[in-house]
């Protein structure tokens, strides 16, 4: 490449990923940021982190200023200058600064001005006390309307997406009374109802009340705040709202110019980020990439995606050939004690698409049961009839990202779900069990893929079936599935007899492997029989309301 002009359209993740890559490749290219904020290169990701004052110092959001674009890249950055359109019969933008409107030729141009956060139109949702959290203004806004609240600030989130329980958590650790609201019975889309539970009993025990079931209606203006009516006539009022309730592509300037995007708005690109403009680029949240496990197309708001798919464009359009696969959609959240991690398609999305799957729940250790401070994890592996890996969700306290990113690995890699099984995990007592998790849900998938283990769920549990819990008796004091039948383990192999063989028997016990020897020996005695996946800690999750 030689002295091509390349403009870039918004300096956050994606855009600064393109300029400063653009220059480590071609030292010669003339590069400019155009970015409508304040800031360039900064943080989204953290802003609900200094809310909270995790981070405390405001400036460490700042990755890189302007000054150290040009110093360190000769990249000119110019804040608060917005693109107004893009005129392609030119190749040119137009441009409005601080002096008013002009235009900028380009050779090249990339397209990385982001999403915007994106609510419903309410009545009464222009109250200046209705807020989002997409940008550092938006923060700064925040911080000051909580300042000046009075002794005990109340705010209302509309919302249990990442940003929307990022937000409550670092809000109470401020001592802030924050309600929640969610449409849905569960926050966090990303994950089922079932393994979302434990998040909800964390945030109530945070002190967050939450109210699921309930979208808002209306907001009215109250002394000192706002209302939420809510569409169960509950009212909610607080200082500030704060609505997390989606994002919507920031795609106008490449509709207006005729570049190709979907229905939803988002960018066109193909697999080296060009739009149909040869000369147009664009990468982040505003393109729609490809999902690979289905072979779809799909839009993922993620800082990680955003930042790659900058650099594939910054590739090609220095001469390199370089191609961006599409996203799995890895992501990982913290939530007072718990991490909740999910790679993939929900079992929700898979049904509402009509798609046939199967899946596994386990609940193993994070690290050697005997070594002290183990805990336990939740993991869900959905998958298809030929084992190709559909999606997981894992919580715990402990050592799920990493067992996450293993999963979204053997995705991107094309391994099935049993292939799981033998991936080589690094461990030491402290840090994992010799059958990691991972191999874990690897194993349990190949004894489903293999007939060894029939499944059984305790959505459904089928009529007529015996449910036979082997687990000891003061477990089952505990709580138990009720009409169940219970044999210890250990006793089962001299009481089959006890056991009526015309009906299927649902083995069952705490997390689903002494129900699986269960299974095996009764299968091997001649028995119908299945196993509760996840045995009865499964069951409460699905059953609790
Ligand atoms: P952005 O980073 O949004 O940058 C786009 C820029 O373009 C903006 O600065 C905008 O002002 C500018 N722009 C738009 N239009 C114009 C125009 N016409 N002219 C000039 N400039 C323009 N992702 C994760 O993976 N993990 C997380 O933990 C996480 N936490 C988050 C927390 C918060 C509060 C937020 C808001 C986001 C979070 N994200 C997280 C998402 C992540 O930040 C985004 O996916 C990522 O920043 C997208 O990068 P982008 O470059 O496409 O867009």
């Amino acid at each position: 490449m030689n002295k091509a002009k390349i403009v870039i359209i918004g300096g956050v993740a994606a855009g600064a990923s393109a300029a400063a890559r653009l220059r480590r490749l071609n030292e010669a290219a003339e590069i400019l940021i155009l970015e409508r904020g304040k800031y360039v290169s900064y943080a989204n990701c953290g802003l609900p982190y200094h809310i909270g004052g995790v981070i405390a110092d405001r400036d460490d959001l700042i990755v890189t200023r302007p000054e150290k674009f040009a110093s360190w890249f000769n990249i000119e950055v110019r804040v608060c200058s917005e693109v107004i359109s893009i005129d392609r019969g030119n190749r040119r933008v137009l441009v409005k600064g601080g002096e008013g409107e002009y235009f900028e030729p380009y050779d090249k141009l990339i397209i990385a001005t982001g999403a915007s956060a994106f609510t419903p139109k309410t009545e009464g949702d222009d109250n200046p006390n209705v807020r989002h959290l997409w940008t550092m203004s938006d923060m700064d806004n925040i911080i000051s309307a909580l300042s000046g609240a009075g002794p005990n600030p109340k705010v209302t989130i509309v919302g249990g997406g990442f940003i929307g329980l990022e937000t409550a958590e670092n809000l109470r650790h401020k001592g802030v009374e924050v309600s929640l609201i969610q449409r849905s019975h569960h926050v966090l889309p990303v994950f089922d109802e079932e393994m979302a539970r434990p998040l909800a009993d964390e945030l109530r025990a945070m002190g967050v009340n939450l109210i699921f079931g309930r979208t808002v209606e209306k907001y009215e203006n109250a002394e000192g705040g706002v209302v939420a009516v809510l569409s169960g006539g509950e009212r909610v009022f607080s200082n500030i709202v704060i609505s997390s309730t989606g994002v919507k592509p920031n795609s106008e300037l490449a509709v207006k110019s005729g570049i190709e995007c979907s229905k939803g708005g988002f960018i066109k690109v193909d697999e080296h980020m060009r739009t149909s403009d040869e000369n147009i680029y664009a990468a982040g949240d505003v393109v729609e990439i490809a999902e690979p496990i289905f072979n779809s197309r799909t839009h993922i708001p993620l800082a990680g995606p955003a930042n790659k798919q900058g650099r594939i464009t910054a590739d090609n359009i220095a001469g390199i050939e370089s191609v961006y696969k599409g996203t799995y959609g890895a992501s990982v959240v913290k939530v007072g004690k718990y991490a909740a991690a999910s790679v993939g398609m929900t079992e929700k999305r898979l049904k509402a698409d009509g798609k046939k799957y199967r899946k596994i729940y386990i609940h193993p250790s994070s690290s050697a049961s005997y070594y002290p401070g183990a805990s336990r994890m939740d993991i869900k592996l959905i998958f298809g009839d030929d084992g190709t890996i559909y999606g997981a969700q894992i919580i715990g306290e402990k050592g799920v990202d990493k067992r996450i990113d293993a999963i979204a690995q053997a995705m991107y890699a094309g391994f099935k779900a049993d292939a799981l099984g033998e991936l080589e995990l690094a461990y030491a007592p402290p840090f994992s069990s010799a059958k990691d998790p991972v191999n874990y849900a690897g194993f349990v998938a190949s004894n489903v893929l293999t007939g060894k283990s029939t499944p059984v769920y305790a959505e459904n549990i089928p009529d007529g079936a015996v449910v036979l819990d082997v687990r000891e008796p003061s477990e089952v004091a505990n709580g138990k599935i009720p009409n169940s039948v219970n044999i210890p383990l250990g006793q089962l192999r001299g009481r089959l007899s006890e056991i009526d063989k015309s009906r299927l028997v649902v083995a069952s016990c705490q997390v689903g492997l002494r129900g699986y020897l269960a299974e095996r020996i009764l299968k091997q005695n001649g028995f119908n029989a299945a196993n509760l996946s996840g045995g009865y800690l499964t069951w409460k999750a699905v059953n609790s309301k």
